[in-house]
């Protein structure tokens, strides 16, 4: 592996890192993510395209707005970096391919999902319904249209009636959201998916039982799991099946 691509990937990753950030920031409130320029949420002063620069914009100021002097959260760049790294994760998994790009896109998808779930509690349509039909366009070149499909309709399927017996225990958003994973990574991807988000969901829900013992049921927002899993699934889903269908 050279140099070079690794600095064109790092570098796209943390472009898309800086636009993941303007997605969470406003999509949630139905704002639109093209226009106005970025600015920051204090002053309101328009950023200049030196104060957008990625990571290194937020070390130069020292983590605080040019303009206001407000300091500026640390997860802005901690966003772009993960972005960076979710890219070349699926770049040493999957070189140089169309599946490359349909994983860094679902990184994007996952990534803004994951952290919007944790800010507002939801997955927002405007995330979801699109996701659903790039996966499914991409499927042509990657897993195969059908598989996608497949994997849409089940994951999606199986979560929808999961949402409907819970009674609201399980959002709208959780059940759109499977329909993007299945739509990036087939059947087999959503197994993968499934069983992990569950496990870590319980894992965590235990740990939380334990922690919170004041026995305040507090509903575990399921979204950022699933983000987790299905990043993981689209990388490993074959070698994870291998291992699991091998235990028996
Ligand atoms: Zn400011």
């Amino acid at each position: 592996m050279d140099t070079a691509a690794y600095l064109i990937i790092i570098t796209v990753g943390l472009l898309f890192g800086s636009f993941t950030n303007v997605i969470i920031a406003r999509m949630p409130a139905g704002e639109s993510i093209v226009s106005p320029p970025s600015h920051c949420p204090y002053c309101h002063e328009r950023l200049k395209a030196v104060d957008l620069v990625p990571v290194f914009s937020y070390l130069f100021l020292r983590g605080r707005c040019r303009y206001c002097q407000e300091s500026i959260s640390l997860r802005y760049p901690l966003v772009e970096i993960l972005c960076a790294l979710l890219f070349i994760g699926v770049y040493l998994r999957w070189g140089l391919t169309i599946t490359t790009i349909s994983g860094c896109i679902f990184s994007v998808i996952l990534l803004a999902v994951a952290f919007i779930d944790i800010d507002h509690g939801i997955i927002p349509d405007r995330l979801t319904y699109p996701g659903i039909i790039i996966g499914l366009a991409l499927s042509f070149w990657t897993l195969g249209f059908l598989p996608a499909l497949y994997g849409t309709l089940a994951f999606g399927g199986l979560m929808f009636t999961v949402a409907f017996i819970s009674n609201g225990g399980m959002g709208g958003g959780d059940v759109k959201l499977a329909a993007v994973i299945g739509a990036f990574t087939g059947i087999t991807g959503s197994a993968v998916t499934l069983l992990l988000a569950c496990f870590s969901g319980a894992i965590f829900g235990v740990i939380i039982m334990a922690v919170n013992k004041t026995g305040r049921k507090t509903p575990i927002k399921f979204g950022p799991f699933l983000a987790v899993s299905a990043y993981i699934a689209f990388l490993f889903a074959d070698t994870i099946t291998l291992w699991y269908l091998g235990l028996f």
